[in-house]
């Protein structure tokens, strides 16, 4: 699928540091790249048991409401030992009654991981769909290795970054300036992927 300059995109996502994120990555692209708030759309349940399926599943309401090409994601950490949590459940660790908590979420996942006493290999990943509203659809997804680290360390970043470190790292995401992180990252690899199919 090539995506043509001057072209619009919509990039399915409610969240605008992620607009945002997209907007910075695809701007050498020359693409227009609009929100679902321009549209009046917000993001579908994600009813799928995989990255691919919700990141599909944002791209096709996308694309059905907006009449756009359209690219969505859908990301989350793999911890081995854990069978592969928290996965598509990453985010919902972080729930509790006063909203997300993800220093909660972090001690979750370091408890799991005592109690199991395995391996701390884990990796982040990130699938990106991209759909027309034809029909035509693509999915790459990246990841980035590393390993579960406790106790938690550092402040930049979001999310669970501050227990994890890359391999071939000595500091975790958490301990890491954005330009760093953004050259190793599982959805830095997903975007060469991207790239390299709908943008050259
Ligand atoms: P979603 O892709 O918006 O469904 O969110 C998945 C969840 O994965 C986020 O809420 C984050 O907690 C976590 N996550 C995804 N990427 C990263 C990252 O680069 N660092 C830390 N946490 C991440």
């Amino acid at each position: 699928m090539k995506i043509a300059r001057g072209s619009q995109l919509l990039v399915a996502t409610g969240n605008k540091g992620k607009l945002a994120e997209f907007q910075a990555l695809l701007a050498p692209f020359e693409v227009e790249i609009l929100g679902l708030k321009d549209f009046g759309l917000s993001e579908p349940e994600e009813t799928e048991r995989s990255f691919a399926g919700n990141a599909l599943v944002k791209a096709r309401a996308g694309a059905k409401g907006s009449g756009l090409v359209t690219l969505a994601d859908d990301s989350g950490l793999e911890v081995a030992a854990l069978g592969g949590a928290p996965g598509i459940y990453t985010a919902d660790w972080a729930e509790g009654s006063g909203g997300r908590d993800f220093t909660r979420a972090m001690r979750k996942t370091w408890g799991m991981l005592e109690v199991v006493g395995g391996a701390t290999s884990a990796a982040f990943c990130c699938t990106l769909a991209i759909v027309e509203p034809h029909g035509a659809e693509m999915v790459v997804a990246g990841r980035c290795e590393g390993r579960i680290v406790w106790p938690m360390r550092g402040s930049t970043g979001h999310g669970y970054d501050p227990i994890f470190q890359p391999v071939g790292h000595d500091r975790t995401f958490g301990e890491m300036a954005d330009e760093e992180k953004n050259l190793i990252s599982h959805r830095a690899d997903a975007f060469r992927k991207l790239v390299a199919e709908c943008f050259t």
